[in-house]
């Protein structure tokens, strides 16, 4: 516990962790049963090119899904690309821009203009309302983003596209192991697409999947995935190298074994949270509906700008001298990175929403690596940033050397 703004990590005091807590840890099963599939396929010699983990891993998402088809990919951003390529996305497309980089780099990739959407500021996700004053001649689908795992407002979007005659996809890289109004993930829309990466609830080493209830669909997306061969020395389309490996197969299957294990760390961890940081002026943790299933894989603080002159950039700051690692999740916006920036400088005017979010949201370290303890301490630290936020921003102002401390945060760590 911090007794004065002097024991602060930030005017020099001792941090509170002596190691860095990171937003994104791997999540890792049972080591013992990892190794053992390693050495099954070094002694099989069938390394890639749909292995028998492969096949089984498809097998286990389609079981924990219910959605009939399941393809295995490298990584999310390729099983995305694939997906909109197979579901025949061109000229326009409407996502939003409040997401991880990939979602429009795998539109903007094949040559397809993101068109930037607005959310709803409480729940982060598409406004479906924003999405329909989007829709042009030029326009051919939809891609939602289940944000933080909680599901898009898929009944809405769904008539939208019905309506108009567009396609509906969904990024669900956040989403695995949740539902929506009882049925899991991976079956809404055209087709979800799911991620696999180290810092994902489930974890593949890379890895992603195109869930979809579409048989021609998930054929067009088997055959993109390699090379566009139907047959044997026949191909018929335009394909690519989206396979996943035996060896990231085998870390599927495993990490999918501890998803219960995982999931209870997880919403422990977000239990311990809101208890803890509950009444503090100015903050709110983002909720989790606890009726449907959830991975609760994200910690998401939303900071008032204004609150007691501490703001969200400021409360990191401190967070990161006693150590913690807490993430500006999704800084500053797609539509401020390039090359969209330069494509579409006056994209910010329709989405006042992100703008404001960008600012405010801040994701706190969870998962199997840390527990109740380290969370109380962090909460500690949080409450008295806030109470002593006066003392603390008026010797700032007085030394002011913080300006320009660089955020150090690693891509490894976190997506
Ligand atoms: C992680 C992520 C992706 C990309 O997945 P990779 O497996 O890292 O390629 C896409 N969209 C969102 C929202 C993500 O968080």
């Amino acid at each position: 516990m911090k007794a004065s703004v002097d024991e602060l990590a930030i005017f020099g005091g001792r941090p509170a962790f002596p190691e860095v807590l990171h937003v994104g840890r791997p999540n890792i099963g049972d080591r013992g049963r990892l190794l053992d599939r390693i050495n099954d396929l070094l002694d099989r010699r069938w390394l890639t090119n749909n292995g028998p983990y492969l096949e089984e891993f498809e097998e286990q998402l389609v079981k924990l899904t219910g959605v009939p088809h399941c393809v295995a990919m490298c990584n999310g951003t390729v099983a995305l690309e694939i997906a909109i390529r197979a579901a025949g996305l061109a000229q326009e497309v409407i996502v939003p821009s409040f997401t991880f980089v990939a979602t429009p780099h795998a539109l903007q990739w094949q040559g397809i203009t993101p068109v930037f959407c607005d959310v709803d500021p409480h729940t982060h996700l598409l406004d479906p309302c924003r999405v329909e004053e989007l829709i042009t001649p030029r326009t051919t689908g939809i891609i939602g983003v289940h944000l933080w795992g909680r599901p898009c407002r898929v009944g809405e979007l769904t008539e939208i596209a019905r309506q108009h005659g567009l396609r509906l996809l969904f990024d669900a890289a956040h989403a695995f192991g949740c539902s929506h109004q009882g049925s899991m993930i991976g079956g809404f829309g055209d087709a979800e697409v799911f991620s696999f990466h180290a810092t994902k609830f489930v974890n593949s080493f890379e890895g992603g999947a195109v869930a979809t209830r579409d048989g021609d669909l998930a054929t067009r997306v088997r055959m993109m995935r390699n090379f566009g061969f139907v047959d044997y020395d026949q191909v018929s389309y335009v394909g690519t190298n989206g396979k996943m490996t035996e060896v990231a197969a085998a870390m599927g299957l495993t990490s999918l074994e501890s998803m219960a294990e995982f999931t209870a760390a997880n919403q422990q961890n977000y239990h311990r949270y809101l208890t803890s940081l509950d009444g503090i002026p100015g903050l709110s943790l983002l909720t989790y509906d606890e009726e449907e299933r959830c991975n609760y894989q994200y910690v998401v603080l939303e900071v008032d700008q204004g609150v007691r002159r501490l703001g969200r950039d400021l409360l990191q700051q401190i967070l990161q001298a006693e150590n913690v690692f807490a993430r500006r999740y999704f800084y500053p916006g797609c539509h401020r990175m390039e090359p969209y920036r330069s494509y579409f400088p006056s994209a910010r005017l329709l989405l006042p929403q992100t703008e404001r979010l960008v600012e405010r949201v801040l994701s706190l370290p969870t998962g199997t690596a840390i527990g109740p303890d380290e969370i109380g301490t962090i909460c500690d630290i949080v409450r008295f940033a806030v109470s002593s936020a006066p003392e603390i921003t008026e010797r700032l102002a007085r030394s002011a050397p913080l300006e320009a401390a660089p955020a150090r945060e690693r891509r490894s760590e976190g997506t």
